[in-house]
C-alpha cells in the first residue's frame, strides 16, 4: 500500500473567543492511499501554521514538507514514517508545529493501518487493558460558586463520576481559587475533581493550594507552573501529597523524558494529537510507566482524538482516565457521524477498524476555511 495524498482541512467556527477551548477550530489530516483506504487525524496546534507544515515545499534536504516526504510510502512503515518526517524537517521542526503536523499524520496512519487489517487500533498497538475507559467532564471553570455546584449537579446528573474544571478565573486569587475548588468538591461528594490551573501560579502559591487541596482530597493539579518550570515541578511534587499533573504542552518523547526525570510530577499529560501521535506516546508511556507514574492523555478537540486516546488509554496499563471535552462547540459535536457517548461514567472503547469512527464529511461544507494559496 502506498500513501497518495496528505490533505488537511481548516475547521473554524464563525466567533472564536479567547477562552482556553481548544474546540473552536480545528485542523483535521487526511491521508489517502492507492488502496482506497483514508485515515483521518486531527491536530491541535494554529491550523494555518500546521496547514503550511504539511504543504512546504522542499527549502533543502533537513527542511521539508511532511506531504512531499511520506506521499509514496507505506502506512504500514509508520516507525520509518516517523523518522523520515522528523529528520527531513529537522531545521524547523523537532518540536511545536511539525510535532504537532506528525501527530495528526500518525493518527491517520494508525487508522488506514486498522481499516486494511480489520483491527481497531488498540490490538494493533499490543492489546487492550479495558474495554471501556473512565470519562471525566472536562470544562472551564466558571466564575461563581453557584455556577460550579450547578455544574458539578449537572455532570454528575449525566453519570460522570469525575470532573475536571480549568482555567477561567483559575490562578489569579488563591484565595478564590481555593473557594471555587472547595465548592466544586462538597457538590461532588465521593466524585473525583480535578483542577487545572492553566499555568498561572508561581512555586509559593502553587504550593499553598496543593495544600489546601490534600485536606479536600482533590485528584489532581495540573499545570499550576508554566510548563518550562521543571525546578518549580521538581519542589511541588516533593511537597505535597496532591498529584501534580502536566505535560500538555511537551512534544517528542526526550521532553518527557527530562520532564519525568527531573521532576517526577505524579501523572504525565501527552496529547495524541500534540506529542507525537500514538508512536510517540506509546513510547512515552512506557517511560512513564517505568518510573511508576500516570499516563493520562490531554485531549481537548473533537472526536477525532477522543477516538485516538480512548485507544491509546485501552493500550496502555499506566491511563486511568479519559479526558472528555463538554464544550458546546459544534465543530466538536458533529464532526463524526457517531459521535462518542458516555455511559455510567465510562466510555466504550471502538472495537471496529482503525479509530472506528466515520468523519462527517457534511461538516468541511458547513465550518471549512479555504487554503491559503
Ligand atoms: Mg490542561
Amino acid at each position: 500500500m502506498k500513501i497518495t495524498n496528505v490533505r488537511s482541512v481548516i475547521l473554524k467556527l464563525p466567533k472564536i473567543s479567547d477562552a482556553a477551548d481548544g474546540t473552536q477550530d480545528d485542523l483535521v489530516i487526511i491521508v489517502e492511499t492507492d488502496e482506497g483506504i483514508t485515515g483521518y487525524g486531527e491536530v491541535d496546534t494554529a491550523p494555518l501554521v500546521g496547514q503550511a507544515v504539511v504543504n512546504a515545499h522542499m527549502s533543502h534536504g533537513m527542511c521539508y514538507g511532511l506531504k512531499e516526504v511520506i506521499v509514496g510510502m507505506d502506512p504500514f512503515d509508520y516507525e520509518q514514517i516517523w523518522q523520515e518526517m522528523w529528520f527531513k524537517s529537522y531545521y524547523y521542526g523537532r518540536s511545536g508545529p511539525v510535532m504537532h503536523v506528525m501527530s495528526g499524520i500518525d493518527m491517520a496512519l494508525w487508522d488506514i493501518m486498522g481499516k486494511a487489517t480489520g483491527k481497531p487500533v488498540h490490538k494493533l498497538m499490543g492489546g487492550s487493558f479495558k474495554s471501556k475507559a473512565r470519562a471525566y467532564a472536562s470544562a472551564l471553570m466558571p466564575e461563581t460558586p453557584d455556577e460550579v455546584k450547578r455544574m458539578v449537579d449537572s455532570y454528575i446528573g449525566l453519570g460522570y463520576t469525575a470532573i475536571k474544571f480549568g482555567w477561567g478565573p483559575l490562578g489569579y486569587d488563591i484565595n478564590l481559587d481555593i473557594k471555587l475548588i472547595k465548592t466544586a468538591k462538597q457538590a461532588a461528594g465521593n466524585n473525583e475533581i480535578m483542577i487545572d490551573i492553566g499555568k498561572r501560579y508561581q512555586l509559593k502559591s502553587a504550593l499553598r493550594v496543593a495544600r489546601a487541596m490534600e485536606d479536600l482530597d482533590i485528584y489532581w493539579l495540573e499545570e499550576p507552573l508554566p510548563a518550562e518550570d521543571l525546578e518549580g515541578y521538581k519542589i511541588l511534587a516533593a511537597s505535597t501529597t496532591t498529584r501534580i499533573a502536566t505535560g500538555e504542552e511537551e512534544s517528542g518523547r526526550r521532553a518527557f523524558k527530562r520532564l519525568i526525570e527531573e521532576t517526577h510530577v505524579d501523572l504525565i499529560q501527552p496529547d495524541m494529537s500534540r506529542c507525537g501521535g500514538l508512536t510517540e506516546a506509546k513510547k512515552i508511556a512506557t517511560m512513564a510507566y517505568d518510573h511508576n507514574i500516570s499516563c493520562i492523555p490531554h485531549a481537548f478537540k473533537t472526536g477525532i482524538l477522543v477516538a485516538a486516546s480512548i485507544h491509546f488509554v485501552a493500550a496502555v496499563p499506566n491511563a486511568p482516565f479519559l479526558e472528555f471535552s463538554v464544550t458546546d462547540s459544534p465543530i466538536r459535536k458533529e464532526i463524526l457521524v457517531n459521535p462518542f457517548v458516555m455511559k455510567d461514567g465510562y466510555v466504550d472503547v471502538p472495537q471496529g477498524p482503525g479509530l472506528g469512527i466515520e468523519f462527517n464529511t457534511d461538516i468541511i461544507k458547513k465550518y471549512g476555511v479555504p487554503a491559503v494559496s
